[in-house]
């Protein structure tokens, strides 16, 4: 009799979207002249940039003729992506990441949740708290992460590290060292980031210690502000410690299109072992390439044109994010983030737990967020709103909130 992998019976339901899903048509239902606005999932709203679809025009025609028809791709993803990313995300920025550190994947989702499958069982990994929740996951599914206490909702072999108002949602050393670290900068759900000397600390702390950093930078395109860092790779000895994860689902929408790659330096070793050399061969042999269309729409993100269209589109949505911001300042709420990021974390009003502040602002101006405790305990009281909407209807969110 064959038997199941026990640590998916471990896993809490994922409530969160489901909740909200079924909150929001209940109340559509109930009242179906009401006009609800959406500013909770988070995903993107504008179309593809022209560059980016010609692109892939063009690559689909190439598809059609034997002359220029493509099949697998090579493991790493194509050398013409790879060097435009070596390039303009890493070489432009100062950082001494070449081609053949880049995996090519289809999206940082995956690459997060299966990057655990290198590392053993026995390593304590330390997450942010509140935080995307495919870290944990996908360490509870490996088996990594001990028990779960549902009233604490947390795990007995996982370190938390609680980003609160109180410490400026800046994760402090924890009490235990950690083998792993995720960091996800800038942060999602708070739209809070650190500054480049403060995750320098990060590093240190890791090489120090012998830790690994996974870094998600999914929100690098955001980022405003000077002193924060694009890549974990703007900070000293972060090539012997730190694996960089990057998506292009939201600077450049693709979301629905699937892309994104990981960096593995070649200097990232575990003893004489080299992570590269594993993560390559866990590539290689699990799968088989992002889409040649969509390895070119990729590189015409970096495009002179691409770059311009996708400057306006991040900028588009960071204008969303400053209307709410401001809009719910004046309103009188404490709120963080939505600077170098498209999220705006807000502490609920009059000690509201995060679902009675959903459902009063659902009932009451008929907007959708995210409650913040659906990322973790110390979310609990906190709510995220984001700037992936479209003008028109954030404005139109904003005065009914500014109205109740
Ligand atoms: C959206 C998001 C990603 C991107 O995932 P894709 O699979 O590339 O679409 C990764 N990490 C975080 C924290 C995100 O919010």
């Amino acid at each position: 009799m064959y038997q199941i992998n026990e640590n998916y019976q471990k896993l809490p339901g994922s409530y969160l979207f489901s909740t909200i899903g079924k909150k929001v048509a209940a109340f559509q239902e109930e009242n179906p002249d009401k006009d609800i606005i959406r500013l909770g999932i988070g995903d993107v709203t504008q179309p593809i940039a022209p560059a980016i679809i010609e692109a892939m025009h063009k690559a689909v025609d190439e598809m059609g003729d034997a002359a220029t028809f493509r099949g697998y791709a090579p493991d790493l993803g194509y050398e013409f992506l790879r060097s435009a990313i070596a390039e303009n995300d890493y070489k432009a920025r100062g950082c001494d990441i070449s081609a053949d550190e880049i995996f090519v994947s289809d999206g940082a989702k995956s690459d997060s949740g299966n990057i655990q499958e290198i590392f053993a069982v026995t390593n304590r990994i330390a997450v942010c708290d509140p935080v995307y929740p495919v870290y944990v996951d996908s360490n509870v599914m490996a088996g990594r992460t001990g028990t779960y206490d549902p009233k604490t909702e947390t795990w007995s072999d996982v370190i938390y590290m609680p980003c609160t108002a109180e410490n400026h949602f800046v994760p402090e050393f924890p009490k235990e060292v950690p083998d792993m670290i995720y960091l996800c900068l800038p942060n999602n759900p708070t739209g809070t980031t650190l500054t480049k000397d403060q995750l320098q600390l990060w590093v240190d702390y890791a090489n120090k210690n012998g830790a690994v950093i996974i870094y998600d930078a999914a929100y690098e395109a955001y980022i405003s502000e000077d002193n924060v860092a694009h890549s974990i790779y703007e900070c000293e000895g972060a090539k012997t410690c730190a694996i960089e994860l990057r998506s292009f689902s939201k600077n450049a929408g693709f979301t629905g299109v699937r892309l994104g790659f990981t960096v593995v330096p070649k200097e990232l070793k575990c003893g004489e072992v080299s992570l590269h050399s594993m993560w390559a061969r866990r590539h290689g042999t699990k799968f088989n390439g992002a889409p040649y269309i969509v390895q070119r729409a990729g590189e015409a993100v970096y495009s002179p044109a691409g770059k311009e269209q996708l400057a306006k589109q991040v900028a588009y949505y960071m204008n969303n994010a400053r209307t709410i911001k401001e809009g719910l300042k004046d309103a009188g709420f404490d709120v963080y983030g939505g600077v170098n990021a498209p999220y705006i974390w807000l502490k609920t009003p009059d000690k509201m737990t995060s679902w009675e502040f959903f459902d009063y602002l659902l009932e009451k101006a008929n907007v959708v967020g995210t409650p913040g405790s659906g990322f973790g305990p110390s979310g609990e009281g906190y709510f995220r709103l984001t700037a992936f909407g479209n003008y028109e209807n954030t404005v139109k969110a904003l005065e009914r909130i500014k109205a109740l």
